[in-house]
């Protein structure tokens, strides 16, 4: 089972049109295929392929810190630990100390801030911090059946048995998305397992922050999807940066290849010795059939 993340850094390069388009090419060969929608705050491969959210098949839980205030011995060692800022004591010593309140101030927990890591409740050597379960997101299973009335020209059939949609979906409003992630991951390499899976896609969200940092983790390739524009290759510099500290192997895909500068993109590829797999030509057709939630299998199929 090969783990293949598509990435890019920058929104709006193609990320999701690419891994829906690769996951199809991969199915049309034969290979039984999970794409796992790891864009938690705004999945839209099932949009792209057609397909609603119904049931969730899991619900996605995480802990995170409740503080017991009579435990509490205001030592500060929580905040120390920390390493998201999700906990401070705030300066000013309250004016009136109840019986049996030591000096000090109580730690305020940022809930915002806050990963559910564990840290704190780990060190507090009072046992003073509880951890608390909190519904965070949802998993959903799609099993596509129905690619053919999502490709423009009907006349091009494609094996439809062998191909699972996986979306995470992060709890509306939440901050740190990491854990979701890492939890819809998970879920969709136990369900490779299971089912003998050759490839489970990964369509992560733009960035370089945790919830990117999550999908791309132990994936044996990732496919960095870019554009030659300035935030393009900007964007590139920053994933392409990521992969080599986290030790992954990456490709570029230039998409929209015909317009703009390429001369910064294959700069960067130098630079990190990295080859250019594809160049996909901006095409009129290509985004009409994009803005009617389509996609043009035939014309674009990733080799
Ligand atoms: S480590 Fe425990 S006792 Fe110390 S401030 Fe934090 S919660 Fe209170
Ligand atoms: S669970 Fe982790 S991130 Fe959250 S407050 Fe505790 S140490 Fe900080």
């Amino acid at each position: 089972m090969k783990t293949i993340a598509i990435s890019g850094g920058k929104g709006g390069v193609g990320k999701s049109t690419i891994a829906v388009l690769l996951a199809n090419r991969f199915v049309k060969k034969g290979k039984r295929v999970i794409l796992c929608d790891c864009d938690v705050e705004c999945p839209n491969d099932y949009l792209l392929l057609g397909q609603k959210l119904k049931r969730p098949e899991k619900k996605i839980y995480t802990e995170f810190p409740k503080l017991n205030k009579k435990k509490c011995k205001k030592c500060g060692l929580c905040v120390k630990t920390c390493r998201s800022n999700a906990i401070f004591l705030p300066r000013s010593e309250p004016k009136v100390l109840l019986r049996g309140q030591v000096p000090g101030q109580y730690p305020i927990f940022i809930r915002d801030l806050c990963s559910g890591c564990g840290a704190c409740w780990s060190v507090c050597p009072h046992k003073a911090i509880e951890p608390k379960k909190e519904e965070t997101g949802k998993i959903y299973l799609n099993k596509i059946s129905n690619l053919k009335s999502q490709i423009s020209k009907p006349n091009l059939k494609s094996q439809n048995s062998n191909f699972w949609l996986i979306t995470g979906v992060a709890k509306a409003g939440l901050e740190e998305t990491g854990p979701v992630v890492a939890k819809v991951k998970e879920f969709a390499l136990d369900f490779a397992k299971k089912i003998k899976a050759d490839y489970v896609l990964l369509d992560t969200a733009a960035g370089t922050h945790c919830p990117v940092i999550s999908s791309l983790m132990n994936c044996d390739l990732v496919y960095a999807v870019t554009e030659p524009t300035p935030m393009g290759a900007h964007d590139l510099n920053l994933i392409l940066d990521l992969c080599k500290k986290i030790k992954v192997p990456v490709k570029i895909i230039l998409n929209q290849a015909n317009l703009g500068d390429k001369t910064r993109i294959k700069k960067i590829a130098k630079k990190y010795k990295i080859k250019i797999e594809r160049e996909i030509p901006w095409s009129k057709e290509i985004v009409k059939a994009y803005s009617k939630g389509q996609l043009l299998f035939s014309t674009c199929d990733v080799k």
